[in-house]
């Protein structure tokens, strides 16, 4: 019976060893977040939200549900909710209107999915999804793509469902500086001026198998042009997962991460440099894209489960949920 016993428990401990530790890391975008920006009362709700986002997925994960499910859950709560600049909540873009990206990519067979442009689709992660799993391409884009989105049966809104006050006011004061200046495009200060305030939202996860996925969800940048892509919607530059390194979501300035291919950079420096992910991260986000004057940043997760968080901007909207903790912070000093 003692003997039995031990038996189980070494086996026991063994398989508890082994298991894998699942984990969910989310951000709501990177830039000039300050505290003299935000009133007790946004800091609350913006982080209230991240942290509904964030239980959402982990209990995907711990209920035993795969990694795409947990970021999608993640996802989907923060493109519904205004406070993010994903679904509702979007950038106006220069015509005043509301142009959507997102992406979504698995790490165990490097399936991805992704839409550019979509406009009356409610939540563009779950139409990156469909991409992925139910058409034979990895991009569609603009009226495509929200065709697409509706006929395999995803929610479709009014262009307008996804405006909102604080949004709009932002347009507002790059189009009167641009006015002012009486150009035919706001020059890049502009737009970053407004813009560099809050962004995208993202969600990279490890489930029980050991499977990474990523996803990024964005209204792009405040006062961008007819049909402007930026970063989130493409596969290795605003989201990458490859379980033989991380898998990556990203928020910044788009046309910066799309020329630096971030996301696939830092994986590739995992996985053939043998580098951890904070360093890898460090390296691409700290002094490349620093020195090249991309701002922006980062979430990833490892395959052991271990996440990661690093920005080149003062703040970032951020959280993660492992076995042992739960954070969401704003600035960069907590
Ligand atoms: N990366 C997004 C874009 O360029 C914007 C953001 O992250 O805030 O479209």
């Amino acid at each position: 019976m003692k003997k039995l016993l031990l038996t189980m428990l070494f086996f026991g401990g063994w398989a508890m060893a082994d298991k894998q530790n699942i984990s969910i890391v989310i951000h709501g975008g990177a830039g000039t977040i300050q505290r003299d920006q935000l009133s007790t009362e946004q800091e609350q709700a913006i982080k209230s939200d991240l942290q509904k986002a964030l239980d959402a997925g982990y209990e995907v994960l711990a209920k035993g549900g795969d990694s795409t499910q947990a970021i999608i859950s993640a996802i989907k709560i923060m493109e519904d909710s205004p406070h993010f600049n994903a679904g509702k909540g979007a950038v106006y873009t220069k015509p005043g209107k509301h142009e959507l990206d997102a992406s979504i990519m698995r790490g165990n067979d490097l399936q991805a999915g992704a839409v550019a442009g979509v406009s009356y689709t409610k939540n563009p992660i779950l139409a990156a999804e469909q991409v992925m799993l139910n058409s034979p391409h990895v991009m569609l884009a603009g009226s495509g793509a929200d065709t697409f989105s509706k006929l395999k049966g995803l929610e479709q809104v009014e262009n307008n469902y996804f405006d909102t006050e604080a949004r709009h006011k932002a347009w507002q004061e790059v189009d009167a500086r641009t006015k002012a200046k009486d150009k035919e495009q706001a020059s890049v200060d502009d737009v970053l001026a407004a813009e560099f305030k809050f962004g995208t939202v993202g969600a990279v996860a490890i489930d029980q198998n050991g499977n990474i996925a990523a996803g990024t969800s964005t209204g792009g940048m405040t006062y961008k042009a007819w049909g402007r892509i930026g970063d989130s919607p493409v596969i290795g530059a605003g989201t990458y997962a490859d379980n033989r390194s991380c898998g990556i979501s990203a928020t910044g300035h788009g046309e910066y991460f799309i020329r630096y291919a971030v996301a696939h950079d830092i994986c590739a420096r995992v996985r053939y440099q043998d580098k951890s992910l904070q360093q890898a991260a460090d390296e691409v986000i700290m002094q490349e894209l620093k020195s090249g004057g991309g701002a922006g940043g980062v979430i990833g997760m490892d395959p052991a489960g271990t996440p990661m968080m690093v920005f080149n901007t003062p703040g970032m909207y951020r959280g993660y949920k492992t076995q042992e903790e739960s954070i969401v912070a704003i600035y960069g000093d907590e």
